[in-house]
């Protein structure tokens, strides 16, 4: 009937219009808070230079820390397994996405993490989003560092269970909330390596209080893999191969049975495509390097040494140097400062840290020179900012 699709058709038109109307006036919320973001095409050339708006600049932002993603032996891996395997999985790691380079990649990593065993995820986000609901659920708790990454956010509210946040870095506080709680299961969530402070949980304090009150320790190391030795007591390490293995990837090591529940209840397993090939090759070709090459590894926390001394800040505990500014306009402005001298230092702020914390983000990575810190150095002092 004619009648009925014009007035469909004017029901869309309708619709259509107010979506626009309400993502415009979201954005223009957003620019307003200096919350807006936008993407700028950057090509990674050599070392740590990027190339952006046609200029080249030394990037202090990107989390290769190692210098691995464009390692010749790491860049090779992953050519040899393209040409052998294809660009993508296929499909589930259940039905026909299990190709051999993931099952490589995962008994080195149980290796290098000393855990009985391994899990492979499409991205480390997947991983968190995959384990946690698989563990817990309605009725049980959850006690999470109040600075975890989204994704573990996500992941508790995903899992349906009680969420409690504890006191950036205090054990005591996640020993209080669990001790309270009368739940069966309760879990522990928590950044090693804090990615927007740099600073490290008290792993060991946390294990104790995980052991008392008979909660399982997950511990979230995205930034700590291949800069800061990792705890093998803790019976879930997650993290990602994106960051200091420099390809793409999450990860779960855990104990065999643990492994092997991921496989049957992880949802982000079960119906996400497994890993590309050329991906799984590249991490094992970078854990690799990991293993052997020291001094690479030693180079991301010796430059921040560096840089935190020359400019008064506190003694650095990673690869990540945060310079907390407050004002989100005023961050970005100095990271349009930073970009004119030549150094890409983007700005972090809300909802990524907590209101009033805006900061620089500063990283260090094994590609830089000692010339690359000295001229970043020379940079913040110019801005005046050392002393904020
Ligand atoms: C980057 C990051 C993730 C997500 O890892 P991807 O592999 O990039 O999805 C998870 N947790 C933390 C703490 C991170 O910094």
């Amino acid at each position: 009937m004619s009648g009925s699709s014009g007035e469909s058709l004017t029901t869309r038109e309708r619709r259509d219009t107010s979506l626009e109307d309400f993502a415009s006036r979201k954005l223009e919320q957003l620019s307003v808070q200096s919350m807006r973001r936008d993407l700028s095409e950057t090509e990674r050339s050599r070392g740590a230079r990027v190339c952006r708006n046609g200029r080249e600049l030394i990037s202090f932002c990107c989390n290769d820390y190692l210098g691995l993603s464009k390692h010749p032996a790491v860049v090779a891996a992953a050519i040899a397994a393209l040409e052998r395997y294809g660009a993508g999985a296929g499909s589930s790691r259940l039905v026909t996405g299990n190709n051999p380079p993931i099952s490589v990649l995962e008994a080195d990593l149980a290796a290098y993490k000393r855990s009985e065993a391994a899990i492979v995820f499409g991205s480390g986000y997947l991983a968190n989003m995959g384990v946690v609901p698989a563990l817990v659920g309605r009725g049980d708790l959850i006690a999470m560092d109040e600075l975890s990454h989204s994704c573990m956010h996500a992941a508790a509210l995903l899992s349906g269970a009680y969420v409690r946040l504890f006191r950036h870095n205090e054990a005591q506080h996640a020993d209080e909330l669990l001790e309270a709680s009368s739940s069966e299961r309760k879990m522990i969530l928590t950044e090693t390596v804090f990615s927007m402070d740099g600073d490290l949980a008290p792993v060991d304090d946390l294990l104790d209080v995980a052991r008392r009150n008979g909660a399982w320790l997950l511990t979230d190391d995205a930034h700590g893999l291949g800069i800061v030795a990792s705890n093998p007591q803790v019976p879930l390490q997650m993290g990602t191969l994106s960051k200091a293995a420099g390809s793409y990837g999450g990860y779960l090591c855990a104990s065999r049975p643990v492994i092997d529940l991921m496989k049957s209840r992880a949802r982000t397993l079960v119906y996400s495509t497994g890993l590309p090939p050329a991906s799984a090759a590249a991490a094992t070709a970078a854990l690799r390097i990991m293993s052997t090459d020291h001094r690479r590894c030693t180079l991301p926390l010796r430059y921040a040494e560096r840089f935190c001394a020359a400019l008064g800040l506190r003694e650095p505990e990673s690869a990540i140097v945060p310079i907390i500014v407050g004002d989100a306009a005023r961050v970005m402005w100095l990271s349009d400062e930073l970009a004119e001298s030549g150094y890409l230092v983007t700005g972090i702020r809300p909802p990524t840290v907590p209101t009033g914390t805006a900061r620089l983000r500063v990283t260090f990575s094994a590609d830089h020179s000692p010339e690359d810190v000295e001229g970043l150095i020379w940079a913040f002092r110019a801005l005046a900012v050392s002393k904020v």
